[in-house]
């Protein structure tokens, strides 16, 4: 797979930004069709494709991961730990259980490195302060993640996490009555359209 050509393609339906970050995989549940994400620059790529960092930072850390790609490469290996991390807690919050322990003391870690790396700054135009990640660091992809995934599973509404049954990808269902049940009705929501018209068809022949 041409990771970075297929990561600008990338569908972003998880309704925020750690779930679409753990949908970087195309099948959950053929992990045979591979990773949209296979180097550190593919992360970055991902980056721009959902627009959650500025190309100025895009471009310092891309520079950075050239100067020192045995560092880019470490923060990749535990990006992706993040991701699957991040995975395996949603799972047991789409059924309603409770993470395992120790999988919430790992994203306890992530999460008290990405808090130890932000800087209170001055906005001007909205008149406040506001918590930002200033120091140009690699590690930077995975502390905007952690972030996100605090606020979304300290906050939730967790019921709304849910689980697409034809591939795998983990959503916000903010549909009124909850009724969500693909990623994508133009994806997998259509597939199984097709399936269960193909079985009706067989049943009457
Ligand atoms: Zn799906």
């Amino acid at each position: 797979m041409d990771s970075q050509s297929s990561i600008s393609d990338l569908r972003l339906t998880g309704g925020d930004l750690c779930l679409d970050f753990i949908n970087t995989v195309p099948h959950r549940f053929k992990p045979e069709e591979g990773d949209y994400l296979q180097s550190f620059r593919d992360i970055t790529a991902w980056y721009h494709h959902i627009q959650g960092m500025t190309p100025k930072t895009i471009q310092t850390l891309d520079r950075l991961a050239k100067s020192y790609p045995q560092k880019a490469a470490q923060v990749f290996t535990k990006s992706i730990q993040l991701r699957e991390l991040l995975y395996q807690i949603c799972l047991q919050v789409t059924t309603g259980k409770a993470p395992a322990p120790h999988d919430l003391i790992t994203l306890s870690t992530y999460i008290a490195e990405a808090y130890t790396n932000m800087e209170l700054s001055w906005q001007k135009e909205q008149g406040r302060l506001q918590l930002q990640f200033n120091a140009p660091a690699l590690e930077q992809v995975n502390w905007h993640i952690a972030q996100h995934a605090l606020q979304l599973l300290t906050n939730g509404p967790l019921k709304q996490v849910k689980q697409c049954p034809g591939c795998g990808w983990i959503f916000l269902d903010k549909s009124k009555n909850s009724s969500r049940r693909w990623c994508s009705m133009a994806t997998c929501g259509d597939i199984d359209k097709v399936t269960r018209f193909q079985q009706r068809n067989k049943k009457r022949k």
